[in-house]
């Protein structure tokens, strides 16, 4: 079924606590955790608990938890007195995903460049 729990899957194993993450924040319907290879000074990873394989699927399938995701960003931001963060969605293989559990990456506390890499 949408959304079920997958036992191959390193983000539900964080939800289900088989797998240790520094969790910052958690919600009924989202948790969020530190990235173990920060990329900026904040690097937190916001998750729905709920299994899809990118946000856009979990935008379809729950549209009310994919709000949740990034209202949590907005809350990692606030907590880490962070004026100026970037949200990113990668999505799919080529674009640099690795986990196909969705996830938003919440980076910030540095300067930022554009167009991203
Ligand atoms: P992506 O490449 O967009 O799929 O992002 C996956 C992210 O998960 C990467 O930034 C990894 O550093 C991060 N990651 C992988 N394993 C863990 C873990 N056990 N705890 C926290 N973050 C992780
Ligand atoms: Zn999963």
């Amino acid at each position: 079924m949408a959304g079920e729990p997958q036992d191959d899957c390193l983000f539900c194993k964080i939800v289900g606590g088989q797998i240790p993450a520094t969790i910052v924040r958690e919600t009924e319907t989202t948790v969020a955790f530190r990235d173990i290879n920060p990329q900026a000074p904040t690097h937190v990873l916001v998750i729905p608990k709920a299994h899809y394989a990118n946000a856009a699927d979990l935008a379809v399938e729950e549209p009310g938890t994919a709000a949740d995701i990034l209202r949590e960003a907005r809350a990692v931001a606030d907590d880490d007195h962070l004026e100026s963060y970037r949200i990113v969605f990668n999505t799919g293989a080529g674009a640099g995903q690795t986990v196909f559990h969705a996830h938003a990456h919440v980076l910030g506390g540095r300067g930022m460049q554009w167009p991203p890499g």
